[in-house]
């Protein structure tokens, strides 16, 4: 997990200061008044970026409103060229985005997949087909379209703001919608920046507008917008409620994305030299605050003591620091956070459960100006102790033991989320049916879910249960983006 990178680097030379992207232009929001973004490890502003409000959002949804048609008609081939040519400009600016999501959100720089998920949504661009349909005379032709939504409304969290953004406005666009994005308020600049490249490529003016803002600001004015008709949304349970009601009253359809309280289920066949690592990256990978967070091990009795030694001795030597320096995990993003975390350590010790490592805050040089938590490994938990049915979002393990597969499987499905699962055996058959009973949207079998089963390309992402509805990416994923309407033709 060790990365480096270059220490200067200057976010003015990237983004115009404190303004947003509506109709191709960068200008500040109608009020003038901006929000300060803060590098989570040292407290430093990094940039201003304009304070939206709803009629920020209501400029850009009528500047998205004024791209569109040209967008629709444009022939999906070359709406693919353009994508592509997003997707070669991301690849050539890599390390800048990198840097810039690393000093945002506070994670250390790694490598990222916006490029090659880019290139694959480029890439359907020109393949979301219709059909022909049977007809009751030879003179009829009947034949489905798949026309785009319209404009579309994104709304994202900080944790991952790239792949985030390409997620959420690259499938719409290649499908020939419009979109206003309305990025965290924690971390809009790798969305602006992702903006500016897409502006560079050739994708004209009004197709991809980005509003900054609070989320009960510009966020709230989103789905309510009479001229949105889809939106997608990925944050908290209670954002995504207020949203879906919001969506409800405007009668558009909604793609959800709200966390999970994801199981590692170590059978007791499983291979710890594969599953120990893979277990701890999931827990350490951006200090937990990633909604497919494995932050739930599930182990059998045999493999118990053996697991709980090896993963405290890893967590022992995770590098905690700087984005710029080689460390393994950063800061939390907020005070806020920072707040949730702590209290939910608090609740787990009332609870019962056992420290076994960590358990505090960081403290003294580097981590005075930061939100620095302990990697933490909570030992005799039960399933029904609020640290094992509750999203923590920060680096909070929690080890619970099964007798039998019965037993793991009850446990596994037994809280509202249902985002992945890992299974750790050597046992086809038993990983077979684990796969097929646990809830969750994505299964990884003997690796790490890593946001999705990372070894498949174009994978598809997204919950069962509270964890939410819809997928992001999959081999159908521009078809989201796209109604279908029935044509027929006498020819007769
Ligand atoms: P949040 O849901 O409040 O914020 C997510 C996005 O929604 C941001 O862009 C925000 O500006 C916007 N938003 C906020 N209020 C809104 C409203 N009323 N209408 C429309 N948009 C609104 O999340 P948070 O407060 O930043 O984080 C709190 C918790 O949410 C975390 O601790 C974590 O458990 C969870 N979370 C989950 C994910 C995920 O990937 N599923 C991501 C971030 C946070």
């Amino acid at each position: 997990m060790t990365t480096t990178a270059p220490v200067s680097f200057d976010i003015a030379a990237l983004l115009p200061d404190g303004t947003h992207l509506i109709a191709g232009e960068w200008v500040p929001a109608r009020s003038k008044a901006v929000l300060e973004v803060i590098n989570p490890a040292t407290g430093a502003l990094l940039a201003r970026v304009p304070r939206g409000t709803a009629e920020d959002i209501d400029d850009a949804v009528r500047a998205a409103e004024q791209a569109l048609s040209a967008w629709r008609d444009t022939s999906p081939a070359v709406r693919g060229e353009l994508l592509y040519r997003w997707a070669e400009l991301v690849r050539e600016h890599d390390d800048d985005i990198n840097r810039l999501e690393a000093m945002e959100v506070g994670h250390p720089v790694g490598p990222s997949p916006i490029a090659a998920r880019l290139t694959y949504l480029a890439g359907k661009a020109d393949k979301v087909l219709g059909n022909t349909l049977p007809t009751r005379s030879p003179d009829m032709l009947g034949l489905t379209l798949r026309e785009p939504y319209g404009v579309v409304g994104a709304i994202i969290p900080w944790n991952a703001p790239g792949p985030m953004t390409v997620f959420n406005t690259a499938a719409p666009i290649a499908a020939g919608n419009t979109v206003v994005l309305k990025p965290a308020e924690d971390a809009p600049l790798t969305a602006l920046y992702l903006a500016r490249l897409a502006q560079e490529a050739g994708i004209p003016p009004g197709v991809l507008n980005v509003v900054t803002g609070y989320g009960n600001e510009a966020g709230a004015a989103l789905p309510a917008h009479p001229g949105i008709r889809k939106m997608s949304f990925t944050g908290s349970p209670a954002t995504g409620t207020a949203v879906m009601e919001a969506c409800a009253r405007n009668l558009i359809p909604l793609q959800l994305e709200l966390g999970g309280k994801s199981p590692q289920i170590v059978l007791p066949d499983a291979d710890l030299t594969k599953a120990v690592p893979a277990i701890v990256r999931s827990i350490v990978m951006n200090s937990g605050q990633v909604c497919a967070a494995g932050s739930r091990v599930l182990v059998h009795p045999s493999l118990h003591d053996q697991l709980v030694t090896e993963v405290t001795d890893a967590f022992r030597t995770v590098r905690v620091g700087l984005w710029d320096q080689p460390v393994d995990m950063g800061p939390l993003i907020n005070a806020r956070q920072e707040k949730r975390v702590l209290d939910y350590l608090a609740i787990g010790r009332e609870e019962g459960a056992e420290v076994v490592v960590g358990g505090g805050k960081l403290a003294g040089e580097p981590y005075e100006n930061g939100y620095f938590v302990e990697p933490t490994l909570f030992d005799q938990v039960r399933p029904e102790m609020r640290i094992a049915q509750e999203e923590i979002f920060g680096p909070v393990l929690s080890v619970l033991t099964y007798e039998d597969e019965e037993e793991a499987v009850a446990i596994a499905n037994g809280t509202r989320y249902g985002l992945t699962a890992a299974v750790w055996t050597q046992d086809i058959g038993r990983a077979v049916r684990l796969a097929r009973r646990v809830q969750a949207g994505q299964i990884a079998v003997n690796t790490l879910g890593d946001g999705g089963p990372g070894g498949a390309i174009g994978a598809p992402f997204g919950g069962y249960k509270h964890s939410g509805f819809g997928r992001s990416m999959g081999t159908d994923y521009l078809e989201d983006w796209t109604q279908v309407k029935c044509v027929v033709i006498n020819a007769g």
